[in-house]
């Protein structure tokens, strides 16, 4: 079986010397385990972090060890009640072609009634942070203007879709490419969109919003949350879910010059977890299922093929490369 070690601590942007490709002999599973053959594995922005040799929400990488994080896969070998093989599982041992571990520690999941991916994507992780993030930490309302940055991405195209289904009188989105702003407004209904790499992001935000923003779901941070601390009405709302733009960076940049608006607007600015909220989990699996049955939500997926192209889709990732949810379809042959 292949697995992605860390090798090297990046500094900055990592490069693919960081990581390396190694073969493992299958592990066996004992009493109580399955073994799992991953067919898809989630490369998400948090692994960044994880990178770095700093205490944090998630412990970080161990170098010359296996790398992991969600995967979904099918049962091949169990020495646990409740699982055969052939039942799919989501679990946490990405980054490997097989995974060996206690069938508590997966959860069964159905493939008739989702594509596989999807248990990575709109109805696992990044849409319960979308979900979560929009409707219990930005305290979104119906009748609100809502912006939302890294639209095109796996949060960021559910969080415009659900303000959008959720009543929001105005949605605005900004993305990093021209492909993927036309995606917003046709494909994603968002009332409008800009791409921050074409302009200011203050004065594109301005001309996007003339009567402000209620909610800000900032999946960047830097000069759009700057941005949309300035455009912000009284009492608005804040859901800092990530600041991609700053998990490269070996300085972070200041704080946004801005911050003492948040006084006079009286605004709420909140810090949020995914792994909080999994309460909302069978609400927002729920909710979602209608929308994509009746089909007024979409997702997209951008799928890299193979395992030993995991680390390419990782970076592709930081920069952009993705619409939707990046996934790796680790089974390729
Ligand atoms: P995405 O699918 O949105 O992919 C990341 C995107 O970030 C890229 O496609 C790229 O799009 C954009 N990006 C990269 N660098 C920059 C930059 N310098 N400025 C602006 N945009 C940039 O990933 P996810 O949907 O999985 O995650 C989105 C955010 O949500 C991340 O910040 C992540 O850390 C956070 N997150 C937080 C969770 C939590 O519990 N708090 C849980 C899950 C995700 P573009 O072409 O537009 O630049």
């Amino acid at each position: 079986s292949r697995e992605w070690h860390l090798i090297a601590r990046p500094e900055g942007w990592p490069t693919p010397d960081d990581f390396a490709l190694r073969t493992v002999p299958v592990k066996t599973p004992e009493e109580g385990e399955v073994l799992v053959h991953n067919l898809f594995m989630s490369v998400d922005p948090y692994m960044r972090g994880r990178m770095n040799d700093v205490k944090s929400y998630v412990p970080p990488f161990q170098l010359d060890r296996p790398m992991d994080g969600g995967a979904v896969g099918i049962v091949v070998a169990s020495r646990a009640e409740g699982l055969e093989p052939g039942d799919h599982v989501l679990h946490g041992l990405g980054w490997r072609e097989y995974a060996t571990l206690p069938a508590k520690r997966t959860q069964p999941i159905d493939p008739e009634l989702a594509p596989l991916s999807a248990y990575l994507g709109v109805l696992g992780m990044p849409g319960l942070t979308a979900y979560a993030g929009l409707v219990r930490v930005a305290e979104m309302k119906e009748g609100d203007t809502v912006f939302v940055s890294g639209a095109a991405g796996a949060v960021g195209s559910l969080v415009g879709q659900i303000a959008r289904l959720k009543g929001a009188a105005r949605v605005i989105g900004s993305a990093g490419s021209d492909a993927k702003v036309q995606a917003l407004t046709e494909t994603y209904g968002f009332h409008a969109a800009f791409n921050y790499k074409e302009g200011d992001v203050s004065r594109q935000l301005a001309d996007a919003a003339p009567d402000g923003i209620d909610v800000y779901f900032d999946n960047v941070g830097g000069d759009h949350l700057e941005a949309a601390i300035s455009r912000l009405n009284l009492h608005g709302r804040i859901a800092v879910c990530g600041m991609i733009s700053q998990y490269n960076e070996v300085t972070p940049p200041a704080a946004p010059r801005n911050l003492a608006m948040l006084i006079g607007k009286r605004i709420t600015m909140r810090g949020m977890l995914v792994a909080d909220h999994q309460d909302l989990q069978p609400q927002f699996v729920q909710e979602l299922s209608a929308w994509l049955r009746t089909g007024d939500l979409t997702y997209q997926e951008t799928v890299e093929q193979g395992i030993e192209n995991a680390v390419d889709a990782f970076l592709g990732l930081m920069r952009g490369q993705n619409i939707g949810k990046m996934i790796v379809a680790t089974d390729a042959r």
